[in-house]
């Protein structure tokens, strides 16, 4: 403990004098994130941890520092609307390891792929949570993704599927409501602490689990926009997505894999518009059973193992067996659909279920979720403003999700063009979070040094 309290102190002290002068970054590929061209060969100016100038030809100011990146592309830092932090540690799994001192593990880990933003959905416990966001804004911990959480809600032994329900009872993570009085009395309390959204689960896990009824989300919805809040809502059939985009959700969390849209959704879609954070690539552990190491590097060999010892596949677990049987099917579902969610004017952003059961790494699914898009249909550029510019606008984070002046610098640089393949966000040469460099070598380092002691 007492050199966690030193290693911090020291890294703040670095952080907050390096931040302070101007650095001019030119020469370089800048992708802005709101979806306009690319400028090529353009420069910005970071100062104070904010961008202050950004263009094809900017004035720097006298006595900047200036580097070169010449032959580099720029995008902003990722935001991840929809993880669920704290429980994974790699050797164990479970409630005991939600300390502050994971929740940053896994906030690091989200940093060093390049996300400078991450939002707990429904899992994290409210007071901890606050306690934890108060203590990252005030300065207290060494640079990380910035910690966004929000509550969920669901019918008493409702809500996540089995192996996180077992994880968040032992924290009473999840708020449990049964009647729409309860859950308009606990909107309000929320309100009251500050809480800007709320995640409800309306899911039966195929008849095995209490369902939220629509006479509670209703009252939920309504109360929560009545406050300003708003609504992410897990659904995976047609029917319940239906129902909650028509009582108003803001959010859908998933997408249909087992049937077809049909044109009653996609008109109602057209005429609400729902954020929809898709979180399809996580069950794809493909890239550690094909030993890429842009993932491995971030997993310990005992969790790499594991997963390629398995070959049975299950639901959210990695695992390196033939394909489900009902995989070929549920493809071909999931291309019919998601076009047309997108053509009806669903506003995609990142998510990526990240930690919700043992063996997956924080950071690392942003980039597949990211590809699945563009093979899906999107191109680059879209893919790349859903993982910025939007979820930073659905979370309310004006000061960040694109390159432009007054943002924080929050930035990631590329040996590659993700324009030219969106394969190539993973060529990461270095990340910034506040106009600072954040020290990917240092925690790979830390990580080898934990797996040779396992
Ligand atoms: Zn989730």
């Amino acid at each position: 403990m007492k050199k966690l309290a030193f290693y911090i102190a020291a890294t703040f002290l670095a952080v907050t004098s390096y931040a302070q002068q101007a650095v001019v970054y030119d020469g370089a590929r800048l992708i802005l994130g709101d979806g306009s061209a690319a400028i090529e060969s353009g420069a910005f100016v970071v100062q104070n941890g904010h961008i202050t100038a950004i263009g094809r030809a900017i004035a720097a100011p006298a006595g900047a520092t200036r580097v070169n990146l010449a032959g580099k592309t720029v995008m902003p830092a990722m935001i991840n609307v929809h993880v669920h932090i704290g429980y994974e540690k790699y050797t164990s799994w479970g409630a005991n390891n939600y300390t502050p001192e994971n929740l940053l593990d896994h906030l690091q880990r989200e940093a060093f792929y390049g996300t400078a933003a991450t939002q707990s959905v429904g899992s994290s416990p409210l007071e901890a949570s606050l306690h934890f966001q108060r203590d990252q804004q005030a300065g207290k911990f060494p640079p990380a993704s910035r910690f966004l959480f929000i509550p969920g809600y669901a019918p008493p032994n409702g809500g996540p599927d089995e192996v996180l329900r077992e994880a968040t009872n032992a924290l009473h993570a999840i708020n449990e409501v049964s009647t729409a009085g309860e859950a308009r009395a606990s909107i309000r309390k929320m309100a009251g602490v500050g809480i800007k959204a709320v995640k409800i689960w309306v899911d039966d896990r195929r008849g095995t689990y209490p369902k939220m009824t629509p006479e509670v989300y209703n009252a939920m919805i309504d109360e929560a926009h009545k406050h300003g809040m708003l609504v992410h809502a897990h659904a995976t059939t047609l029917a319940d997505q239906k129902a909650v985009v028509w009582a108003g959700a803001d959010v859908l969390v998933h997408l249909v894999q087992g049937q077809k849209l049909d044109d009653e959704y996609l008109a109602l879609l057209k005429e609400k518009k729902p954020y929809w954070a898709t979180v399809i690539s996580l069950g794809d552990a493909t890239a550690v059973c094909e030993h890429d190491p842009f993932f491995e590097q971030a997993m310990p060999a005992t969790v790499i193992a594991k997963i390629r010892a398995t070959t049975q596949r299950r639901p959210l677990a990695p695992s390196c067996g033939p394909p489900a049987p009902n995989a070929a099917a549920r493809e071909a579902v999931i291309q019919y659909n998601f076009p047309r969610m997108i053509a009806a004017g669903a506003r995609i952003v990142l998510g990526t279920d990240t930690g919700i059961e043992p063996g997956h790494t924080f950071g690392s699914g942003e980039h597949v979720e990211m590809a699945r898009w563009v093979q899906l249909g999107l191109t680059p550029s879209q893919a790349i403003t859903a993982a910025t510019q939007r979820p930073a606008e659905l979370l309310g984070l004006k000061d960040m999700g694109t390159l432009a002046v007054s943002k924080r610098a929050d930035f990631v640089v590329l040996d590659a063009n993700p324009l030219d393949d969106i394969r190539n966000t993973r060529r990461i040469s270095s990340v910034y979070l506040d106009g600072a460099k954040f020290d990917r070598e240092a925690l790979l380092a830390r990580w080898k040094k934990a797996d040779a002691v396992r």
